[in-house]
């Protein structure tokens, strides 16, 4: 789960971690009100889930209170169109005290899955450009695995060529910030940048924290902290249905049961010459109306060339399954081509519920003929 750089910045202050003093915005008539309240110059940020902000127009210094105004005003509402996360609607901005900047420092903790820990990451060259510096002179990121024998940054900090006061500021923050990616399950905690001011203080302007959904359960304080207005819609619904349901950029809708084989059944769409539209894994107790749920929000996706339904009976019975695909189609007049390959329990019982239904299928009996299929269309 994300979280904006306000909220972070919120949990930042609570773990003793330096931010500058700030002010959330979410309506236009209150623009005029809390910049009258500040001193410039500011900076003005959206405030949507999305890493480089800056280069894409979203964050912006003011001098003074009119240009602040300005600036607040076409931030506010904009669509912010980033690399990274496509357009998103500002619907909240972030007011800030500016930073007179020295030096920016790239830090993160993230989650190294290959070595089974946490991973301390710092940089002397942070700022917009991280990417082209992790590109083009890695050797200047620096990186410590943090083992059970607690987190010890010091050596590591002290090879950014700092004076031993701003290795101490660091040190401090990073210690903090560790702590709290542990008691919160974050999966990444990242700022950047972190400066250095002309008068030597060292203060986080940027944070970002992703968490762990599977620990969420123990974080009731972080679930309030979810904006469903940053989520995709359709992958909302699919949560609030117990589906586990991602959008992708492919055109072959695909509904399976089970991760592992949604995961073989992307594969063979892409054997076929074809992409994916989406990662659908219906639970192994699915009943007919859980299915017909997970095909109606399969099939509101405007891409779709055709939907594959490869279903490994076990516990899901073919039979439930087919009888919810059957009852989707006809509540939803469906025009594009639907194949469907199923094995195990009571695969004959589902294959005739689909067969006589008088609907178009095209069911398969295996996955090579799934791809001639898919292949041709
Ligand atoms: P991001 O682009 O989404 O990562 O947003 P950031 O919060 O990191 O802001 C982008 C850039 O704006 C930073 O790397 C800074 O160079 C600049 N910036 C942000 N806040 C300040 C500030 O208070 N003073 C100055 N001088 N620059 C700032
Ligand atoms: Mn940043």
């Amino acid at each position: 789960m994300k979280i904006h750089e306000y909220q972070a910045k919120e949990l930042f202050i609570e773990y003793g971690i330096n931010v500058p003093a700030s002010k959330l915005c979410e309506k236009k008539e209150d623009i005029k009100t809390i910049l009258s309240n500040f001193t410039f110059p500011c900076v003005i940020k959206a405030q949507v889930h999305s890493g480089a902000r800056g280069k894409a127009g979203g964050v912006k210094l003011a001098k003074d209170y009119d240009s602040a105004v300005k600036i607040a005003d076409s931030i506010l509402g904009m669509e912010l169109k980033s690399k990274q996360a496509g357009v998103k609607k500002v619907n909240k901005i972030l007011i800030e005290n500016a930073v007179n900047i020295k030096s920016e420092i790239y830090l993160s903790f993230t989650f190294d899955r290959a070595n089974e820990c946490i991973a301390f990451i710092i940089s002397n060259q942070g700022g917009m450009e991280i990417e082209e510096v992790a590109k083009n002179s890695p050797d200047l990121i620096l990186t410590q695995l943090i083992k059970n024998n607690g987190f010890e940054p010091e050596m590591l900090i002290e090879k950014l060529g700092f004076n031993s006061d701003i290795n101490k500021q660091i040190c401090d923050i990073a210690k903090k910030l560790y702590k709290l990616t542990l008691e919160k399950d974050a999966l990444l905690v990242e700022i950047n940048p972190l400066v250095i001011t002309k008068s030597n203080e060292v203060i986080a302007i940027d944070a970002k924290i992703n968490f762990d959904d599977n620990a969420l359960f123990r974080h009731e304080e972080i679930l309030t902290l979810k904006d469903e207005k940053e989520e995709n819609p359709l992958e909302l619904e699919a949560q609030k249905n117990g589906l586990n349901y991602i959008k992708l950029n492919g055109t072959i809708g695909c509904m399976v049961n089970g991760a592992g084989l949604a995961m073989a059944t992307m594969d063979v769409i892409r054997l076929a010459g074809k992409e994916a539209a989406n990662f659908l894994a219906v639970g192994g107790g699915a009943s007919s109306e859980k299915i017909e749920k997970a095909f109606k929000l399969l099939i509101s996706d405007k891409n779709l060339e055709a939907v594959f339904i490869n279903i490994f009976g076990g516990i899901l019975r073919c039979d439930f399954l087919a009888e919810g695909v059957k009852n989707a189609i006809q509540n939803l007049n469906i025009n594009c081509p639907v194949i469907v390959r199923m094995e195990g329990t009571n695969k004959d019982i589902g294959s005739k519920i689909l067969n006589n239904s008088g609907l178009k299928f095209t069911v398969v009996n295996d996955l090579n003929e799934a791809i001639e299929v898919i292949r041709k269309i």
